[in-house]
């Protein structure tokens, strides 16, 4: 066929998820991606990872670096107060399109910002643009390759407080090397390992969440 795998996981879900809930949204995605093919998204095992730590946080400020088609955009952001800023960043203006489409599906528009672009261009210009102070909250799972450059830019950038929390998808599989030996021996940073699989098999892969202390 001439459709893209995101144009069919769209697809998944106008088909099978009901418009206005998250959930199903959520539902829908993992079947299609467990079930007919599979998809690069955080998934159900790990999701639910994220989701406890979304929930413990509370947030009121997030940054997700990597959208792809808006999965865990949606799971993050259908845990989040009213209020809260919730920044994504995808590079792929076909990955973005998809993205807007599964998130307006899912009622979340207006909890979301979805920012086109690359991260190293756009974390330095974060602050002034979308008059964000610090974030608490910042989802890495983008190229595995700057999760480290990015972790020490926004560093430089100030967008870092003490108890901001960094959580990093897919430190084991694909592996983010010289992110884990930063982060974990660093003493800037308090980090732990949440064992898991990469989604939708029963390879091992987790997540790590290190905390900022300044
Ligand atoms: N977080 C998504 C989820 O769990 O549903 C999956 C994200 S996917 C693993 C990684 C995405 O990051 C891809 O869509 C890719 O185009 C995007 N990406 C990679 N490097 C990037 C960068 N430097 N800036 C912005 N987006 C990037
Ligand atoms: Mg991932």
């Amino acid at each position: 066929t001439q459709s893209t795998r995101p144009q069919r996981l769209l697809s998944a879900v106008q088909k099978n998820a009901t418009r206005g809930d998250p959930c199903s949204v959520v539902r829908a995605i993992d079947d299609f991606c467990r079930h007919k093919e599979w998809a690069m998204n955080v998934g159900d095992e790990k999701g639910c990872i994220l989701d406890s730590v979304v929930s413990e946080m509370n947030p009121a400020a997030v940054l997700e670096l990597g959208t792809y088609c808006g999965y865990s955009t949606v799971r993050i952001a259908r845990l989040l107060p009213p209020d809260a800023k919730f920044i994504t960043l995808e590079f792929n203006p076909g990955f973005a399109a998809i993205a807007r489409q599964v998130i307006a599906w899912a009622g979340l528009e207006e909890k979301v910002q979805l920012v086109e672009g690359a991260s190293g261009d756009w974390i330095p210009k974060i602050k002034e643009q979308f008059g964000i102070k610090t974030f608490d909250l910042v989802f890495l799972d983008h190229w595995k390759d700057r999760y480290l450059p990015d972790t020490k830019l926004m560093e430089e950038c100030g967008l870092l407080r003490k108890g901001s929390v960094l959580l990093a998808d897919n430190v084991i599989c694909p592996g983010t090397p010289d992110y884990l030996e930063y982060i974990r021996s660093s003493p800037k940073y308090e980090s732990r390992y949440f064992k898991s699989h990469l989604e939708y098999t029963k390879v091992e892969d987790g997540l790590e969440k290190s905390i900022f202390l300044g």
